[in-house]
């Protein structure tokens, strides 16, 4: 630990994300990254993007991929608010909407292990809402916390790790009955088979809804996120951009994202893959004696009744598979592991069977 760092700093607790291993014949099934490469139709505006583009700054206000977004989602460009990945506009949402003194966010005690890590950073008071017994979110306990206490809720759904989604008309009840709360759903995994909250950003001006290009559109490498919802509500975000860095987005990723939302085609196929190859990898992994979360994300959240999850994690990782294990007591039966294409899935549900036999 360096004497220069500040003490703020020696607090931090940054997030570790999952291995980016260099050995590259190892079947990745540990980061939930599509297995698929992005539609030609991206490749191609990267190129000639390159080409044309790359000596000239972006644009500061990424109207052309705003207008893209909003474009597909039928909501005007003033509703989409861009960023490098969807963790940085989840940075940005966190400092602008979250951080009210003396009230605290909510979100649940199983989930992306970005948000404590911000809410660290950022001074943000948070409680952890625990999950349901069948590893659900429950919205009623979000209902019975003190309304005055709290700013905000944040929640995957799908949820991670579990896979789990919640519906559309749920959410909308937290909507109506706490419209003094900014929701924030994020639908990192949205496009794998959930209900997308996109159609009530008109009705509801305290949703915020995140999305990212790194899932179901191949592109976790260019690093494209946004959040939509009312202006006023993204105003503060805009805020918070403009104080850091007034490029949101590069001009490379700005034309490759277009290009993505404008293949709808490519889009459809590859994630209707990954669908189907979810369903028969659950099919076949609760065949060999495992517990399978209901998942309508592009991963499954599974656990063992005799093997311990570690273990099981070790003697994938000596077959060449990499999954991912977490350590929160509540969960570390279950491993977490990506859908790949189907012929890597078929080699896991081997080594697999192998393993637990
Ligand atoms: N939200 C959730 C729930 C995630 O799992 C992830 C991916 N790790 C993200 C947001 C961030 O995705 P990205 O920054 O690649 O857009």
């Amino acid at each position: 630990m360096s004497a220069y760092w500040s003490d703020f700093v020696k607090t931090l607790d940054p997030y570790v994300p999952g291995e980016q291993p260099k050995q590259t014949d190892l079947i990745k099934l540990n980061t939930n990254e599509s297995p698929f490469a992005p539609s030609p139709a991206v490749l191609e505006a990267i190129r000639q993007a390159t080409a044309d583009q790359l000596r000239l700054y972006p644009s500061p206000e990424s109207d052309r991929l705003r207008t893209a977004v909003g474009r597909y989602y039928d909501l005007p460009a003033d509703h989409v608010f861009p960023g490098n990945g969807s963790d940085e506009v989840l940075a940005h949402l966190f400092l602008s909407l979250f951080r009210h003194r003396g009230q605290q966010i909510l979100f649940p005690d199983i989930s992306y292990s970005f948000y404590p890590v911000y809410c660290r950073l950022y001074d943000i008071d948070y409680q952890n809402v625990p999950l349901a017994d069948d590893f659900s979110v429950r919205l009623q306990d979000y209902l019975a916390v003190p309304p005055e206490s709290v700013c905000a809720v944040i929640f995957p759904n799908p949820n991670a790790p579990t896979g789990i989604a919640l519906k559309r008309a749920e959410i909308e009840q937290l909507l109506i009955q706490r419209p003094q709360w900014v929701i924030a759903v994020d639908e990192a995994y949205v496009d794998f088979g959930a209900e997308s909250c996109v159609p009530l950003i008109k009705k509801y001006k305290n949703l915020v809804v995140l999305q990212t290009l790194s899932k179901s559109r191949s592109l976790a490498g260019l690093r494209v996120g946004f959040a939509l919802g009312q202006p006023e509500l993204l105003e503060g975000l805009v805020r918070v951009k403009n104080s850091f860095n007034s490029y949101p987005v590069d001009r490379l990723a700005e034309a490759g994202a277009i290009a993505a939302f404008e293949d709808q085609a490519y889009f459809e196929q590859t994630t209707g893959e990954v669908i189907a190859t979810r369903d028969a990898l659950t099919e076949a992994l609760q065949k060999l004696g495992f517990v399978v979360l209901p998942s309508k994300a592009n991963f499954v959240f599974i656990s063992h009744p005799r093997h311990d999850a570690a273990q099981l994690l070790a003697a994938l990782r000596a077959n060449a598979i990499l999954v991912r294990h977490f350590r929160h007591p509540r969960i570390s039966s279950f491993l977490r592991v990506t859908i790949g294409t189907k012929k890597q899935c078929e080699t896991l549900i081997k080594s697999l069977s192998e393993i637990v036999s």
